[in-house]
């Protein structure tokens, strides 16, 4: 009886395993590629004035293994606006600064189900910036930022980590960020709002200044692929081989991915794609499949709530393709 019941726990791990080749994987992502490279639909954020003129028919995809295997097609050297894509890096630096716990308690983990900027979303959280992948909990995490009170440190240790994340440099547009920091009256309320409620930790113009300078690096679809990996690979980067951060921080960087990556629209995201990912208005998307691989993909054209439509639509066709899902229980392995 006893040997039965070891089989058939045995069996079942077996069947739920799932090999794929590194060609099939390519294959996935050029298809995707070829798919959804004449996608219309969508129009290119306007509220900010740089980001209205990029060329609309930009696009890129490129996905990131965790041997550091990767594949592009399109666009992936383009370096356009990261935009609230940094949430995700800066969410890090303080996960790493702070601790999970810290973190929970200073800003939250929850999904608003509201607008990225919503200023409504803080009076309904009861004072509380919610989850630092927000306009709001994003503005306390720049205010969390060590060391305090120091302005170039604190940009120093933001600029680094998207390094040490992306596997290479990022600089700043500065034509995009004078774009942004003579537009961004909403922000402006937003920080002084949570100011009042004790949730901006550090002096308020420079905390917003920080949060509109990281939203300002240019990047491209390679880089946050390679960003998407290393969360992937629970903290260290594929391509550089260096510890970015400790894996315990890995999934909680997931869990807020998944929770509201593309804030009202996340649940509907994540039930019909399989994959928690994370959009900016630059029209990027990152993407991390825990164990198995980080995707990024990139598109000006946004839909209303503000995520990119071909990248959305490239991210899906990978996955769909390939039929991998965060919550399908397999275990995935990659073969050459
Ligand atoms: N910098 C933009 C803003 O704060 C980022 C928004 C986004 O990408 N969703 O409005």
């Amino acid at each position: 009886m006893q040997n039965r019941g070891l089989w058939k726990t045995h069996t079942i791990l077996i069947n739920m395993e799932k090999v794929i080749t590194k060609s099939q994987i390519k294959a996935a992502v050029e298809e995707a590629y070829a798919e959804c490279r004449n996608l219309k639909g969508g129009k290119n954020a306007d509220y900010i004035p740089y980001l209205a003129n990029i060329d609309p028919e930009l696009f890129g995809i490129s996905l990131t293994l965790r041997d550091g295997t990767t594949f592009d097609f399109g666009d992936t050297e383009y370096k356009f606006g990261v935009e609230s894509v940094s949430k995700v890096l800066t969410a890090l630096l303080i996960l790493k600064q702070y601790g999970a716990a810290e973190v929970l308690r200073q800003i939250g983990a929850d999904a608003t189900g509201l607008p990225f900027n919503s200023i409504f979303a803080i009076l309904l959280e009861n004072d509380h910036p919610s989850t630092p992948l927000v306009n709001a909990g994003a503005i306390t995490a720049c205010s969390m930022v060590r060391p305090q009170g120091d302005s170039w440190g604190k940009w120093e240790a933001i600029i680094n980590n998207f390094t040490d994340l992306c596997g290479s440099e990022a600089q700043v547009i500065d034509e995009l960020y004078k774009s942004e920091s003579e537009t961004n009256f909403n922000n402006r309320s937003i920080a002084w709002l949570l100011k009042n409620y004790g949730r901006i930790y550090d002096d308020v113009p420079m905390s917003l200044d920080l949060y509109t300078r990281q939203c300002s690096v240019g990047i491209t679809a390679r880089q946050l692929g390679i960003c998407a990996a290393t969360i992937a690979n629970g903290g260290v980067n594929p391509v550089t081989g260096k510890e970015v951060f400790a894996p315990e921080i890995a999934p909680k960087i997931t869990t807020l991915i998944a929770t509201v990556g593309f804030y009202q629209n996340t649940g509907d995201w994540l039930y019909t794609s399989g994959i928690p990912a994370k959009s900016g208005v630059g029209g990027g998307v990152l993407g991390v499949l825990p164990g198995v691989f980080g995707i990024a993909a990139f598109a000006p054209p946004l839909d209303p709530a503000g995520n990119s439509v071909r990248a959305q639509a490239a991210v899906k066709a990978v996955m769909s393709r390939l039929g991998l899902g965060v919550f399908n229980g397999d275990t995935v392995r990659i073969t050459d």
